[in-house]
């Protein structure tokens, strides 16, 4: 019982931890994607400002710069080289522009010489051959078009835009514009709301940043990271050997870092500008969710266990009260019943082991485990034996349902009688029978015995004399009987009551079979009238016997006091006569015997009577 229990309990938590698995593992895997998702959005959204911030400020300053060649006498200027009245034309603009945007820091008028016309940031310094210092000069002198890019130089990184000066067909030089590059970043705070700066190759860094705050993963410098950043960028400096895309968990928050190339002006990534947005810990949920589902399972599992325990008990109460219900029942029932898969008994009631002296079925299967080892052949084929026509016995029962089906079984020296009656019981591909054993041995005695004398009844007397009747015609032998009836008997029972009438009733039933043979048949006719049937008896020798019966009545005491006299009629069958008709005849010669005086015996012709 206990290991089905833990049978089952095991088989559930096994089943309850796969479901509980698949629905963790698809959960996971759902918001894994869904995550992804996200992320993609998010970085997809952050990488388009990017995009947007650059073209917008190349579209901003490029117009701007048109506007300034534009204005009249600007061009005339720059062919001219008059530094002085360039910057007159210019500076009112100039000013205007810096008001508009405190990250603009240069604007440079290039010759295409490669010296440097005027710095309207710094107009004292110029001439100098600057094209020989910084590529980006000399590429635009070479490509003549609207060029554009990251720079590092000496005033450290900068967003640089060179628009060509054209007079008609004529180069006359470049028109530079210069953003701190703290701008973009600006714009793309401005739009996306999340934080970023800039990393720097090394050998990229000019002598400005140096003096920026210097955290370096691998070749990588960073530039002025946000302040509220630093802790944060610290422990990524830890956890990574070189500037990557990750997620980071930091002080109860979840942080991921995505980066973007930043390019020069020949589309040649110099660094990476990093964003950090606060994002979903995936890692984070995962645990979560798996501490939160194995809580769960657990919490279940338990659960489960106390309520198998629970049911299992009531179930166990239930079957244990059941099973002892049966049995009661089945010991209830007289005969010996059964059930067998007809080849072994399974379960047998109390009546079944009484009858074969045991005190358990396993003592019974110890000895022979199918009960038609007991059957014996009988003098009809009403008999069932273990193998009868080629089928087990069962199935021979089964074939003939109509027939009547008996066993003889022999025990301790005693042969009985079994009608034998069997129902299937179907369940779960097993046969089984239930077979009832009803004694018809014991039975028969009892329908034909008296049960106050223990002689035979008036029943089994009149089944009998036909029978003996058949017989002794057959063999020509003489037949007689004896009737005799109690005298005055309705006075012992009135005197000494009932009871010992019944008692007196009895002891002279054995009185008179202790003076007859046992072959004789002596019954009980009615009340406390008897008959007495003799074989093989002349009606001389059987009017001899009823005498000798008078006498031994007549000298008995019963009770200790009780004498009493008996009156007999005595008749031997004539030729041809029905056993009735004796019957008859004997009861009327008792009747004259009574008539007479009682105590007598009287037989035919009426006049013979014998007394004393
Ligand atoms: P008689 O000599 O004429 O036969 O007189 P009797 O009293 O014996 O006959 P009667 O037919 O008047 O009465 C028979 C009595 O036998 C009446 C009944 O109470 C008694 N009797 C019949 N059967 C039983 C019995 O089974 N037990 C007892 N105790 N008495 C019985
Ligand atoms: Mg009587
Ligand atoms: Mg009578």
């Amino acid at each position: 019982m206990n290991r089905l229990k833990i049978k089952v309990f095991v088989f559930l938590s096994l089943l309850m931890l796969i479901v509980a698995s698949a629905v963790t593992f698809y959960t996971i895997m759902h918001e894994q994607s869904f995550y992804a998702q996200r992320m993609a959005e998010v970085r997809e959204n952050v990488a388009r400002n990017y995009r947007e911030s650059i073209e917008q400020t190349v579209r901003f300053h490029t117009s701007r710069a048109y506007a300034n060649l534009s204005s009249p006498g600007v061009i005339e200027a720059i062919a001219a080289k008059d530094r002085n009245r360039l910057y007159d034309l210019i500076i009112k603009r100039w000013g205007v522009m810096r008001e508009e945007n405190s990250a603009l820091f240069v604007m440079q008028f290039h010759n295409a010489d490669g010296t440097s016309l005027l710095r309207m940031h710094q107009k004292e310094v110029h001439s100098d051959h600057i094209a020989l210092s910084r590529q980006m000069v000399r590429d635009t002198h070479k490509r003549r078009s609207v060029i554009y890019g990251f720079e590092e130089g000496r005033a450290g990184l900068g967003f640089r835009l060179f628009v060509p000066i054209m007079d008609g067909e004529n180069y006359l030089g470049a028109l530079e514009f210069g953003l701190h590059s703290d701008h973009l970043l600006n714009i793309i705070r401005a739009h996306t709301g999340y934080d970023a700066f800039f990393w720097l190759q090394e050998k990229y860094v000019g002598y400005l940043d140096t003096a920026r705050r210097a955290i370096q993963i691998g070749d990588m410098i960073a530039l002025d990271p946000p302040d509220e950043y630093l802790s944060v960028i610290e422990h990524y400096r830890v956890k990574h050997q070189s500037v990557e895309e990750t997620t980071v968990r930091f002080n109860d928050q979840t942080l991921t870092f995505s980066l973007l190339p930043i390019k020069n002006h020949a589309d040649k990534a110099i660094g990476s500008v990093m964003f950090i947005y606060p994002s979903d810990d995936l890692a984070y949920f995962v645990r979560q969710m798996l501490l939160a589902s194995f809580l769960i399972t657990l919490t279940l599992i338990v659960l489960l266990w106390f309520s198998i325990h629970y049911f299992y008990d009531v179930i166990a109460r239930r079957i244990q009260f059941e099973e002892s219900y049966n049995q009661t029942l089945l010991d209830s029932i007289p005969s010996p019943v059964i059930t067998t898969d007809s080849t072994r008994v399974i379960a047998a009631n109390r009546s079944f082991l009484d009858f074969f002296g045991f005190k358990t079925l396993d003592d019974f299967l110890e000895e022979h485990p199918c009960v038609c080892d007991y059957f014996e052949e009988g003098d009809t084929d009403e008999y069932l034996l273990p193998i009868k026509e080629n089928r087990n016995w069962t199935q021979y029962i089964l074939d003939y349902p109509k027939r009547m089906h008996k066993a003889k079984i022999t025990r301790n020296g005693e042969t009985s009688i079994f009608d034998v009656k069997l129902s299937t019981l179907l369940g779960r591909g097993l046969k089984r029978y239930v077979v009832v054993f009803n004694d018809i041995s014991t039975m028969q005695t009892r329908a034909l015995t008296d049960t106050t004398t223990g002689i035979a009844n008036r029943l089994h007397f009149t089944m009998m004399i036909s029978h003996l009747h058949t017989l002794s015609l057959r063999a020509q032998k003489p037949f007689s009987i004896v009737m005799f009836d109690i005298d005055h008997f309705k006075r012992i029972n009135d005197t000494h009551g009932h009871l010992i009438g019944d008692r007196i009733l009895h002891a002279l039933a054995s009185l008179v079979k202790s003076h007859i043979r046992a072959s004789d048949l002596f019954a009980r006719w009615g009340g406390e009238e008897f008959v007495l049937l003799l074989s093989d008896t002349e009606l001389d020798h059987a009017v001899q016997i009823a005498q000798m019966l008078r006498l031994a009545i007549e000298g008995a005491v019963f009770e200790e006091e009780i004498t009493m006299s008996c009156s007999f009629g005595v008749a031997q069958l004539a030729a041809e006569e029905a056993p009735s008709a004796l019957l008859e005849r004997a009861d009327i010669l008792l009747y004259e015997a009574k008539a007479r005086g009682r105590n007598r015996v009287v037989y035919e012709p009426k006049s013979n009577e014998i007394q004393t």
